[in-house]
């Protein structure tokens, strides 16, 4: 079966036209290499724009998203495989299970969410799904110095930094899938 790779981004663009292009060529590098996109099945922000540089490029998509969000996130019926579930969590469950791989995009406090769970699970060795951080213009610089802070203030094992790889671009992120 061929790759599949869950995005966690933001549901808005956010401030710098950098962020769009990132989930552009994230989008877009995943269908040239034959992978599959699996997200949040939204159409707004770096979600919809992810799914929509996927589907230019004839890439197959796979999303999930919760009834209740439906509307606020603009379900996007016009993937390969569109799930609604009940819950956040079986949307998660859903997602994860379906991924070999994560790479987390810019976002906010629902992509952190998603950030930290998967994190979370592999320092308890409950998964070995390579996580990737895409960079774009510094954004996860704070994220990168928290998690440094914690591994220091004897809140970690240095480990815990080896679980999640940083990029500096959409191009770097899909060579470390490669
Ligand atoms: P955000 O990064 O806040 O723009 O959210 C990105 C995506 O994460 C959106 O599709 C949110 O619905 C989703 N999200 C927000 N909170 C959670 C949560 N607790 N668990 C799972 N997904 C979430």
């Amino acid at each position: 079966m061929a790759k599949s790779i869950c995005v966690y981004c933001g549901a808005r663009d956010g401030d710098a036209p950098a962020f769009a292009a990132a989930a552009d060529a994230l989008g877009a590098g995943i269908a040239a290499r034959g992978w599959r996109l699996v997200y949040g099945a939204g159409d707004v922000g770096l979600m919809g724009r992810v799914a929509r540089a996927v589907q230019d490029a004839n890439g197959e998509t796979f999303g999930v998203i919760p009834t209740h969000l439906m509307e606020m996130e603009v379900g996007k019926r016009d993937l390969t495989r569109f799930v609604v579930t009940e819950t956040m969590h079986e949307r998660k469950k859903v997602m994860f299970m379906n991924a070999d791989a994560v790479v987390v995009l810019p976002g906010g406090a629902g992509t952190l969410d998603e950030f930290f769970e998967v994190l979370t699970w592999a320092q308890l060795g409950l998964h070995a799904k390579p996580l990737i951080l895409v960079n774009v213009d510094g954004y996860w610089d704070g994220l990168l110095a928290m998690l440094n802070g914690i591994v220091a203030r004897g809140f970690a094992d240095a480990s815990l930094l080896d679980l999640v790889r940083a990029a500096p671009d959409a191009g770097t992120a899909l060579e470390y899938l490669d």
